[in-house]
């Protein structure tokens, strides 16, 4: 098919010119005496991004599920009781490692579609007196449902509790797209990935530890080896890696971060407000809700409900094959239920015009009942009324 595809999943993001064309180096030595000039000012600046001054950020050649494992096995120890709230795949498969590492997880299931409940957290954590549990473990941006939850608020909660518990927040597709603020909020672990706000192909882990998380690092019994913090410390120090780094990554993530700073991260988070609410008009206009219920509604990735007598896989295919659109697709309990468009990363009003014009024919060649260009028309109107 002419014309290339438009990548509207939430993660696998598109890739910048730039940021490819950054990437397109030859292999170099890294341990040469010029290395550290690269990856030292990269781990400041993806400190500018956590927003964090007081804590420590670390690049491993991974994914974000390794960005999960890096925290809780460098933090903790076998049997230790750590609480999460589950609502959707990804924390879900947070849960599920935490347990099959031989944490004594806690798991509080709530609907998919709503988000971490902080009034309930602090009532546990208060009757938590003997604070047994000793890390929270908080999915900021569900990409499954499309569900961002309040860290802030989780932060109050633990607080008003007086709760000594680690907090863990699961950033992958928040941080570098939504209002994400390390110290402010107390995080002590902060977990990102390189495929969604940072326009980079997966392959990155990219993680942020409070002092007090790398205190625990002394006491942690976990066996650890290539996720071991300590390493990376040691090596990191003098601009070096304990192993072997993925040379292109470190330079796509320069640009990466050169664009994001240039841009401000207050307007970053802007842009995906705009893009997203632009989304939600167009979905209100079809007649149709997003999963995510009021209040939770994330600016990374919206998760739409199709009526009962429509299957979501079907708008998904006709997109790809027809149209050569690419959607996210529900996982798990929402398999059918919803398609997910994606509006995080390297994206622009046109491009979010492009994705909702090709979501409204896939759905009306699916027999979904509304005026053509009704989405498209709302969103329209919304990315003019607000254009700087
Ligand atoms: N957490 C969230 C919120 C995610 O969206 C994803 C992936 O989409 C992950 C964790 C897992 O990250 P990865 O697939 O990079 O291992």
């Amino acid at each position: 098919m002419a014309g290339r595809n438009h990548l509207y999943v939430p993660g696998p993001t598109n890739i910048p010119t730039e940021i490819l064309s950054a990437m397109n180096v030859n292999s170099e030595d890294h341990r040469s005496p010029i290395f550290p000039d690269l990856l030292k000012p990269i781990l400041a600046d993806l400190k500018k991004i956590f927003r964090t001054e007081t804590g420590q950020a670390f690049v491993f050649p991974a994914t974000g599920t390794a960005g999960w494992e890096i925290a809780l096995t460098n933090t903790l120890s076998p049997g230790d009781k750590v609480l999460i709230y589950r609502f959707g795949q990804f924390s879900h498969l947070w849960a599920s490692m935490a347990k099959r590492l031989g944490l004594d997880v806690i798991v509080i299931e709530r609907p998919w579609g709503e988000g971490i409940p902080v009034d309930d957290l602090e009532q546990r954590l208060k009757a938590d007196s003997g604070h047994e549990i000793k890390a929270i473990l908080a999915t900021h941006n569900e990409t499954a449902t499309g569900v961002t939850s309040d860290i802030a608020g989780v932060r109050k909660a633990m607080d008003a509790a007086k709760h000594p518990a680690l907090l863990f927040v699961d950033g992958v597709s928040s941080i570098a797209s939504l209002d994400f603020r390390m110290d402010e909020w107390g995080i002590d672990g902060a977990i990102s990935g390189s495929q969604k706000g940072f326009m980079l192909p997966a392959g990155g882990a990219f993680v942020a530890f409070s002092q007090k998380a790398l205190q625990a690092t002394e006491t942690a019994r976990f066996p650890r080896c290539f996720m071991d913090l300590k390493d990376q410390m040691t090596s990191n120090k003098d601009g070096y890696t304990p192993y072997t780094p993925s040379i292109p990554m470190l330079h796509g993530l320069r640009k990466a971060l050169d664009m994001l700073l240039e841009e401000g991260m207050e307007n970053v988070y802007a842009r995906h407000y705009r893009l997203a609410e632009g989304t939600r008009r167009a979905v209100d206009a079809w007649g149709l809700e997003t999963c995510a219920k009021p209040g939770f509604e994330s600016n990374t990735v919206t998760a739409v409900v199709v009526p009962k007598d429509k299957d979501a896989r079907d708008v998904i295919s006709t997109a790809f094959k027809k149209y050569n659109l690419s959607l996210g697709a529900g996982l798990s309990e929402v398999s059918g239920k919803v398609f997910r468009i994606g509006h995080v990363g390297d994206m622009n009003d046109v491009s979010m015009l492009g994705a909702i014009a090709g979501v409204e024919m896939a759905m009306l060649d699916n027999g979904f009942d509304f005026k053509p260009g009704a989405g498209v028309a709302a969103a329209i109107e919304y990315y003019r009324s607000t254009a700087q």
